[in-house]
C-alpha cells in the first residue's frame, strides 16, 4: 500500500508512524513548509527552545495518548501557569480564589469567596457564561467577564463572544479553588528535547519519505492508495462552497539581555496593548541562560496564503464545514484529519487520539 500524508503536523505524523511501524506500509509525507511538526515546530536559538507558532503545552487525561507520545520522547514535567495583567496586577488565570485575593481588597475578597463557596464546591469549575447567569454573583461575574474575557476575545477572534461557540471561552473556566495551574490534566509536560525532535523520532523509519516545500496541488495527479489530508478542507475542494474562516497569529520574537523578562512562561494582556500574550520560552524546559527570548503574540485576520492557526467555531461555520464534509465522504480512501482537515479546535492530545482512532478504523478495513 502507498500512502500520502498531506501536512507534517501531529495528526499526519501519527498516521504515518502507525502505517509504517505497525503495517509496514510505505508513506510519503509532504508539507508546503520547510519543516515538520506543523504548529508544534520548535527550534533552538542561543540555547533556548523557541516555539515558532506559539506556546504549546502538552496535557491529557488519556493514558493511551501519553504512553504513545512517551514512546518517542520523554516529557519534562512542566505544569503550565498563566498570569493576566489586570488593573495593574498579575493575577492567575484561570481566574480562581487566588486571583480574587490579588485583585480585591480583603473585606470584599472574603465576601466574594464566601458567596462563591456557598454556591459551588471547593475545587469545582464553572464557565464564565454559567457564572454570568447567577444573580447573586453579578458583580463578580461582570468583573471577570469584562477584565478577563471580553477584550481578550475581541482581540483574539475579532468578534463578540456570543458569535462563538460557548466551548471557546469555557476552555478557560473560573476555578473555585487555589490551584493556579492552567490545566488540571493528569499528564502534562513538554518533550524534553522539544517537539521537533519528538516528531523526527516518530517518522524515523525508512518506509517513510518526507518531502518538504511541496504543495499538494503539485502532487494530486500521482496515484496513492490512501490520502490523509490535514490541510484546510475548503482548500482541498478549491473553495467551491466558499472559504471557511480561520484565525491567524503573528509572533514578534525578541531577545532581551537579561535573565528573565516576566515571572511566567505566559502572561496574558486582556485589556492592554494589541498583542494578547507574551511568551517567555525558557520556562518550558527551565533552560538557564543569561539572556532570554520572548514572543509577543498578535492575533491576525486570516487571508489565503497566511498560516491557519484556529478554526472559528460557531454554527454558521460548522454548517459550511458540514457541506465540505459531505463532499469529502463521497471520496474513497481520502481522509481529512486534524485541526484544519476536521475544522476542529483540537488540542494536541485530541488530534493524536483522533489519528490513533482513524488508524484503528483502517486496520479493521484491511
Ligand atoms: N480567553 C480570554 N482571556 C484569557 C484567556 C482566554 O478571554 O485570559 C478566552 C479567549 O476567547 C481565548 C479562549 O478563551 O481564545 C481560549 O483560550 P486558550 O488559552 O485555550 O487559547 P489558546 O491557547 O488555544 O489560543
Amino acid at each position: 500500500m502507498r500512502n500520502l500524508v498531506v501536512g507534517a503536523g501531529i495528526s499526519g505524523l501519527v498516521l504515518a508512524e502507525r502505517l509504517a511501524n505497525q503495517l509496514n506500509e510505505e508513506v510519503l509525507i509532504i508539507d508546503r513548509r520547510d519543516h515538520i511538526g506543523g504548529n508544534l515546530y520548535d527550534y533552538e536559538s542561543e540555547g533556548i527552545l523557541v516555539h515558532k507558532y506559539g506556546a504549546h503545552i502538552f496535557h491529557t487525561n488519556s493514558y493511551r495518548v501519553w504512553e504513545y507520545l512517551n514512546s518517542f520522547s520523554r516529557f519534562y514535567p512542566y505544569m503550565h501557569e498563566v498570569k493576566a495583567f489586570i488593573n495593574g496586577h498579575f493575577a492567575p488565570i484561570p481566574f480562581n480564589l487566588n486571583s480574587l485575593a490579588i485583585l480585591f481588597p480583603k473585606s470584599l475578597y472574603k465576601k466574594l469567596e464566601r458567596q462563591l463557596l456557598k454556591l459551588y464546591p471547593y475545587e469545582s469549575k464553572v464557565s464564565i457564561l454559567e457564572l454570568s447567569k447567577v444573580r447573586e454573583l453579578k458583580f463578580l461575574s461582570d468583573f471577570i467577564y469584562q477584565n478577563v474575557f471580553y477584550h481578550y476575545t475581541l482581540k483574539q477572534w475579532q468578534c463578540q463572544p456570543e458569535e462563538l461557540d460557548a466551548s471557546v471561552m469555557s476552555r478557560v473556566p473560573v476555578c473555585i479553588g487555589k490551584d493556579n495551574r492552567y490545566f488540571k490534566d493528569i499528564f502534562q509536560g513538554i518533550p524534553i528535547d522539544g517537539y521537533t525532535k519528538m516528531c523526527e523520532k516518530m517518522i524515523d523509519n525508512p518506509l517513510i519519505k518526507l518531502l518538504l516545500n511541496q504543495d499538494f496541488k503539485n502532487m494530486s495527479d500521482i496515484g496513492y492508495d490512501r490520502v490523509f489530508y490535514s490541510g484546510g478542507i475548503d482548500e482541498y475542494f478549491d473553495y467551491c462552497y466558499g472559504e471557511l474562516p480561520y484565525r491567524s497569529l503573528e509572533f514578534d520574537i525578541r531577545k532581551f539581555a537579561k535573565e528573565y523578562f516576566q515571572t511566567n512562561s505566559v502572561v496574558n494582556y486582556p485589556n492592554n496593548y494589541d498583542f494578547t500574550r507574551i511568551i517567555e520560552y525558557k520556562y518550558f524546559l527551565d533552560q538557564k541562560n543569561p539572556q532570554t527570548i520572548v514572543g509577543f503574540e498578535y492575533p491576525r485576520n486570516y487571508q489565503r496564503g497566511m498560516e491557519r492557526f484556529y478554526p472559528v467555531p460557531n454554527d454558521k461555520n460548522r454548517k459550511l464545514y458540514e457541506r465540505y464534509l459531505k463532499k469529502a465522504k463521497q471520496l474513497k480512501d481520502v481522509y481529512f484529519v486534524g485541526r484544519l482537515g476536521e475544522y476542529q479546535y483540537y488540542d494536541i492530545d485530541q488530534a493524536v487520539l483522533k489519528a490513533l482512532d482513524l488508524f484503528e478504523v483502517i486496520l479493521k478495513r484491511k
